[in-house]
């Protein structure tokens, strides 16, 4: 079975992938995670497959809802949750870019294109993840820098929360 390379597939058959992906998927409320309710055996992700191409559905969700990614770019999940297709736990972005934004202007929210405003793990960017798992300040150091609580902090440093972005 062939992985869609999404830019390759037909705009039918993509179409009808997200058609599915509606009919099967149970939207929950807004803040809640909306868990695809057909997973695969072995398989993390959620996924479908419409003529033999298979879809994550995470990808489709958030391509339906915020439209097309870009060469490169991928979806993680701000809630850490792979079967989830709530469009506002999903995010997308390059390494190349964020490196090319921080480098621009010293911002710490641009290359990375934020959908989870209102998600618990939304005070953070992945920039940020990937520097408080870098730098050697106690957890509390870091908590009050990012006005996050030492918990969090220490999950981010365990890998228990932010996996995408280790
Ligand atoms: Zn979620």
């Amino acid at each position: 079975m062939k992985r869609a390379r999404d830019k390759a597939v037909d705009d039918g058959i993509r179409i009808r992938a997200i058609a599915r992906l509606l009919a099967i998927g149970i939207a929950g409320s807004p803040d809640e995670c909306w868990i695809w309710p057909r997973p695969w055996k072995g398989h993390r992700y959620g996924q479908l497959s419409v003529n033999k191409i298979k879809f994550y559905v995470h990808r489709l969700s958030y391509e339906h809802h915020h439209g097309p990614l870009l060469d490169g770019e991928e979806v993680c999940h701000s809630c850490d949750t792979p079967l989830c297709w709530n469009p506002r736990h999903l995010w997308a972005g390059t390494h190349a870019q964020n490196m090319a934004d921080m480098a621009d202007k010293g911002r710490h929210r641009v290359g990375m294109r934020w959908r989870g405003e209102d998600n618990a793990n939304a005070k953070l960017t992945a920039d940020n993840v990937k520097e408080i798992r870098k730098c050697k300040n106690s957890d509390r150091v870091e908590a009050k820098r990012y006005g996050v609580s030492r918990a969090l902090i220490r999950k981010i440093r365990a890998g228990e929360v932010w996996k995408c972005a280790l």
